[in-house]
C-alpha cells in the first residue's frame, strides 16, 4: 500500500469515531466537511476526537495532526502540480512541438518532482513507522510498567504473606517455646523443690551430726576434765609420795651424816686426845733433863767443854795470826806479782778465815753446851728429844743430835 492509500483509510476510520461520538453534531456539516475534502481529515472534527482520547496519546495525537497537515499540504501541491501539468500538456499540445523542448524539460522537471515526491513519501513513511515504533515502544512500556506494578503488587501481597506466615510461625513457635519454658519452670520449680527437700534434709543431718559431735565432744570435755582431775589427784600423790619418800631419804641422810659425824667426832677427838698425849710426851721430852740427877757426869762433860774452847779459842787466835800474817805478805807482794803467787795467797788467806768462823761457831756451840749442861737439859737429842749415849756425849764435843738422827741428816 502506497502512502496515500494508508492516509485515506486512516482518515476514513477516523471520520467514523467522530461520527459515532457525536450523534448530536449536525449531518450536514458533515457531508459538507466530506463533500469539500472527500480525501482530506477535516480539521474541525478532529479537535474533539482528540479531547475524547486518553491523556496519554494527546502528544501523539498532535504530532499525527501535524503530520496530517504536512500531508495534505503535499497533497494539495501535487494536485496543483498535476493541474499544472495538465495545463501545460494542454498548452503543449496547443503550442504542439514548439514547446517539445520545453515540455522534456517540463517532464524532466516533473521527473525531479517525482522523485522529489517519492522522497518525502518515503521520509513520511520513515516517520510514520517510527511513531508507530514509539508508540509501540509506549505501549510495550506501559504494559511493562503495569506488569511491573502488577508483579510488585504480587510481591507485596506474597511478602505480606510471608509476614503473615512468619508471624504465624513465630506465634507457634512462640507458643512452643512458652510450653517448653512453662515445662522448665515447672521442672525447675520441681527440681528447686527436690533440692530444698534435699538441702533441708542435709541440713537436719548436719544438725544431728552437729548435735552428736557436740555431744560427744561434751562427753570427751567431761572425760578429759576426769581423766585430768584423776592425773593431778595422781601427781598430788605422786608428789606426797615423792616429798614423804624425799623427807624419808633426807632423815636417813641426816641419821647417816648424824653418824659419821659421830664418828669422825669420836675419831677427831681420839686424835686430839692422842695428839695432846703425844705432845705432852714430846713436851715433856722437850724438856727432859737425861743427866739431870748424874751431876758428875755433867761436871765431866763440863770440864770436857772448857777444856775443847780453850783448845778451840787457840786454834782461833792461831788462826787469826796467820791470816794477818798472811794479808801483810799480800800487801808486800802486791808490787811484784808476776808469777800470780799473789792468788794463791789470797785463796789460801780465805781458807783459814773459813777455818777460822769454824772455830767460833764451835765456841759458840760450846758456849750453848755449857748453858745447857747448867740447867742440865744438856745430852737430850735436839731431834728426837731422846737421851744421847754417854759415850758419844764424851767423844765428841759438843753434841747435840743422836747418833740415829746425825745418820738421818
Ligand atoms: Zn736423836
Amino acid at each position: 500500500m502506497s502512502p496515500t492509500a494508508k492516509k485515506a483509510t486512516s482518515k476514513v476510520a477516523k471520520k467514523k469515531v467522530v461520527a459515532k461520538k457525536a450523534p448530536g453534531k449536525k449531518p450536514v456539516a458533515k457531508k459538507a466537511l466530506a463533500k469539500k475534502a472527500p480525501g482530506k481529515k477535516p480539521v474541525a472534527k478532529k479537535a474533539p476526537a482528540k479531547k475524547s482520547t486518553k491523556s496519554a496519546s494527546v502528544q501523539s495525537r498532535a504530532l499525527a495532526a501535524k503530520k496530517a497537515k504536512q500531508l495534505k499540504l503535499a497533497a494539495d501541491k501535487k494536485k496543483k502540480l498535476a493541474q499544472q501539468v495538465a495545463a501545460k500538456r494542454a498548452k503543449e499540445l496547443q503550442a504542439a512541438k514548439l514547446l517539445k523542448i520545453k515540455k522534456a524539460k517540463e517532464l524532466k522537471v516533473a521527473k525531479l518532482l517525482q522523485a522529489k515526491k517519492a522522497r518525502e513519501a518515503q521520509l513520511i513513511k520513515a516517520k510514520k513507522l517510527r511513531e508507530a515504533k514509539e508508540l509501540q515502544a509506549k505501549k510495550a512500556k506501559e504494559l511493562q510498567l503495569l506488569k511491573a506494578k502488577k508483579a510488585r503488587e504480587a510481591a507485596a501481597q506474597a511478602a505480606a504473606k510471608r509476614v503473615a506466615n512468619r508471624l504465624k510461625a513465630q506465634a507457634i513457635a512462640k507458643a512452643k517455646k512458652d510450653r517448653e519454658i512453662a515445662i522448665k519452670v515447672a521442672a525447675k520449680k520441681k527440681a528447686q523443690e527436690a533440692k530444698a527437700k534435699a538441702q533441708a534434709a542435709v541440713k537436719a543431718k548436719r544438725e544431728r551430726e552437729v548435735k552428736a559431735r557436740i555431744a560427744a565432744r561434751e562427753a570427751e570435755v567431761r572425760r578429759k576434765a576426769k581423766e585430768k582431775a584423776m592425773a593431778e589427784a595422781k601427781k598430788l600423790r605422786d608428789q606426797e609420795a615423792k616429798v614423804k619418800a624425799k623427807e624419808a631419804e633426807k632423815l636417813r641422810k641426816q641419821r647417816e651424816i648424824d653418824r659419821l659425824n659421830k664418828v669422825e667426832a669420836d675419831r677427831v677427838a681420839r686424835r686430839e686426845a692422842e695428839e695432846l698425849k703425844r705432845l705432852e710426851a714430846l713436851d715433856r721430852k722437850k724438856n727432859s733433863k737425861p743427866y739431870a740427877g748424874d751431876l758428875a757426869f755433867l761436871e765431866e762433860l763440863r770440864e770436857l767443854l772448857i777444856a775443847e774452847r780453850q783448845v778451840t779459842a787457840a786454834q782461833v787466835a792461831d788462826s787469826d795470826a796467820k791470816a794477818e800474817e798472811m794479808l801483810v805478805d799480800r800487801e808486800r807482794l802486791e808490787y811484784d806479782d808476776e808469777d800470780g803467787s799473789s792468788v794463791a795467797s789470797d785463796i789460801e788467806r780465805d781458807q783459814a778465815k773459813e777455818y777460822a768462823a769454824q772455830l767460833r761457831l764451835k765456841i759458840d756451840e760450846i758456849d750453848v753446851a755449857l748453858s745447857r749442861v747448867a740447867d742440865g737439859s744438856y745430852g737430850r737429842c735436839d731431834e728426837c728429844y731422846e737421851s744421847i749415849g754417854r759415850d758419844r756425849l764424851r767423844f765428841q764435843v759438843p753434841v747435840f743430835l743422836c747418833l740415829k738422827c746425825r745418820a738421818n741428816v
